[in-house]
């Protein structure tokens, strides 16, 4: 039998394992339509309660949540301030701009900005030429710039600066759990100070889909609506929230390893001189090196790590997304990190 596929290419490759599809057969379903699906209002409370938050509401995907919340907090012509790579701009088919007609102004570095930076970038409402910036929306962890977490105290500090301008703020948590584990936070103090925070439950956490929004009573209800002009609103998914359940109760506790196991790759693949990264910067699940001129294309290395089944991704011409997840294990990492270093030796 050829040895199975060492999968690094994202932690949403992840099967759900035998424990989570029972919990998923005996799930007590309902028409959500009806918000009678039992499930899925057990999941939304218990969500609300982690976020503390006043309510939330399943939604199908995360990209779905992000188009959902530009609907709920902008107009069209507005704009969004974002930090550049943000999986808003990169990630979702250029649907901001279809769905909800604003555009995005990506400031900062490395996945993260500071309030200063937000401050001058943020446009007045009634202005004859400017578009009025009416959110922020903040991505932690933050995915293209590798699994970066965004260090509250500014967090904190950019959402009082667009409270005091009247600009909406959004968490984008699809990583939330895995940025609540890096920093010893509880993910309700890393949600705290947003009006609207989505999670995933499809990434670390290995479920096989779904997100959530938490946020104020007042903005869920409006979410309904906005889910369902999306076309986002389903039926019986109480079977995805059984899923989701199970993954908080069972996996949440093992997003540690994840960590430690991409710090570990890290460690190993520093040692090669023509794979360039800071070990010290990998604080959770997603590892991005980049390979120094002389070394192989990332394309070229993506193709000979697939003939060795290690599957990797590639970010740029010369730059590599590696990212744990609960279907890897060390032993698997430290294996794949010795063929990605074999391979920049070519
Ligand atoms: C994956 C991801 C999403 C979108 O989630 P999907 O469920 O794949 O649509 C949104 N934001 C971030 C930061 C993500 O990594």
């Amino acid at each position: 039998m050829p040895e199975a596929a060492i999968d690094l290419r994202s932690d949403t490759v992840t099967r759900p394992d035998d424990a989570m599809r029972a919990a998923m057969a005996a799930a007590e379903v309902g028409d959500d339509q009806f918000a009678e699906d039992p499930t899925i209002n057990a999941l939304q409370e218990r969500i609300a309660g982690l976020l503390g938050k006043e309510a939330a509401l399943w939604m199908p995907t995360g990209t779905m949540a992000n188009q959902a919340a530009l609907r709920l907090l902008t107009q069209p012509g507005d704009d969004v301030i974002v930090s550049r790579q943000s999986h808003a701009v990169w990630h979702e088919a250029g649907a901001s701009a279809a769905n909800a007609g604003v555009q995005f102004t990506e400031i900062g570095a490395g996945g993260v900005f500071t309030a200063d930076e937000f401050v001058a970038a943020c446009k007045p409402r009634g202005h004859v030429v400017y578009p009025p910036t009416t959110l922020v929306e903040i991505e932690n962890t933050h995915n293209r710039a590798g699994g970066v977490v965004f260090p509250q105290a500014e967090i904190i500090r950019i959402c009082d600066e667009a409270r005091a301008r009247g600009v909406a703020t959004y968490l984008d948590g699809a990583r939330l759990w895995n940025a609540a584990v890096a920093s010893g936070s509880t993910p309700a103090d890393l949600a705290a100070p947003f009006d609207l925070v989505s999670v995933a439950f499809s990434k670390g956490l290995g479920a096989p889909g779904g997100s959530c929004f938490a946020g104020s009573r007042e903005l869920i209800a409006r979410a309904v609506r906005a889910r369902r002009m999306l076309g986002g609103a389903m039926r019986q998914v109480g079977i995805f929230a059984a899923a989701a359940l199970h993954a908080i109760d069972h996996n949440m506790g093992k997003l540690a390893e994840d960590h430690a196991n991409a710090k570990r790759m890290a460690e190993i693949l520093v040692e090669h001189p023509r794979i360039v990264l800071d070990p010290a910067a990998v604080r959770t699940n997603i590892l991005i090196f980049a390979i120094a001129p002389d070394g192989p294309d990332a394309p070229t290395m993506v193709a000979k790590a697939g003939e060795q089944r290690v599957l990797i991704f590639a970010f740029g011409p010369k730059t590599i997304r590696a990212v744990t997840h609960l279907d890897v294990s060390q032993n698997q990492c430290e294996r794949a990190a010795g063929v990605l270093r074999s391979i920049a030796d070519a």
